[in-house]
């Protein structure tokens, strides 16, 4: 597959059109942000090891029956996806409370969330990011009814599959972001499964093993993504 012309350029990753107008290449960089894009840092190995984990995980879904844009490895740092219609917003599912929706509510980090709450978030960085709800979503046209419902539910399915993944791996999944994409007439998720949009902590020790590393200085993030995907069997070589 030929890599053309760079489509986007994200704050981890670029994508690139091929010479299948279908599908593209995503390039996992180095490179890692947090808060809006104000801290940034250059991480070795992560871009290899996100593209084999996002791999890994999107494989895992498939089997069970989670449509995705995922098609195959290319190299130790691309991978080549179907083009979506991406919608504008990210699907958070949280199992146990920690970083937005405790300073948003008050409440404490670790609280376990029982039923696992989801939210909607507008993708738009000079914005923040904003929470939004359903209204918002149909009245702004962003996705529609059933796009809306539909997102919801294989969020719920990815929660399931996931956390019992993790869970094997002596892993609490905490919380975690999805986006999905429009191909056509289905709705397929695309964007990335990795440590860089979800919250995992040790199932004994509570250790955090995922970019909240980053965001709070605690260092070693590489190496803990590295555990991660080691716990959950995915190959990095
Ligand atoms: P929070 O709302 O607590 O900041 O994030 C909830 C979950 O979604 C976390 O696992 C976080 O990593 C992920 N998440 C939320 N927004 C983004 C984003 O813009 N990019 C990435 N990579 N992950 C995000």
């Amino acid at each position: 597959m030929q890599r053309g012309e760079q489509l986007y350029s994200g704050k981890a990753k670029t994508v690139y059109v091929t010479d299948d107008q279908n599908k593209l290449i995503l390039h996992f960089r180095n490179d890692t942000s947090a808060f809006d894009g104000t801290k940034v840092a250059q991480l070795d190995r992560k871009g290899k090891v996100n593209n084999k984990f996002n791999a890994f995980i999107m494989r895992k879904l498939e089997q069970a029956g989670v449509k995705t844009h995922f098609e195959s490895l290319l190299s130790d740092d691309e991978s080549i996806v179907k083009r979506l219609d991406m919608l504008p917003l990210e699907c958070v599912v949280r199992n146990i409370a920690a970083g937005s929706i405790c300073k948003r509510y008050g409440i404490e980090e670790g609280i376990d969330l029982k039923p696992a709450t989801f939210e909607f978030f507008l993708k738009d960085d000079p914005l923040h990011d904003p929470l939004v709800n359903e209204y918002h979503i149909r009245a702004f046209g962003w996705a529609t009814e059933i796009e809306i419902v539909e997102m919801k539910q294989i969020t719920f399915r990815v929660n399931e599959v996931l956390t019992e993944l993790f869970a094997a791996g002596q892993m609490l999944l905490v919380d975690f972001k999805l986006e999905f994409g429009r191909y056509r007439g289905a709705l397929l998720l695309g964007d990335e499964f990795t440590p860089d949009g979800c919250r995992v902590w040790d199932d004994k020790t509570r250790e955090k093993l995922d970019k909240d590393r980053f965001r709070r200085d605690l260092g070693g993030v590489v190496e803990a993504y590295e555990q991660v995907a080691k716990r959950l069997g995915v190959p990095l070589d």
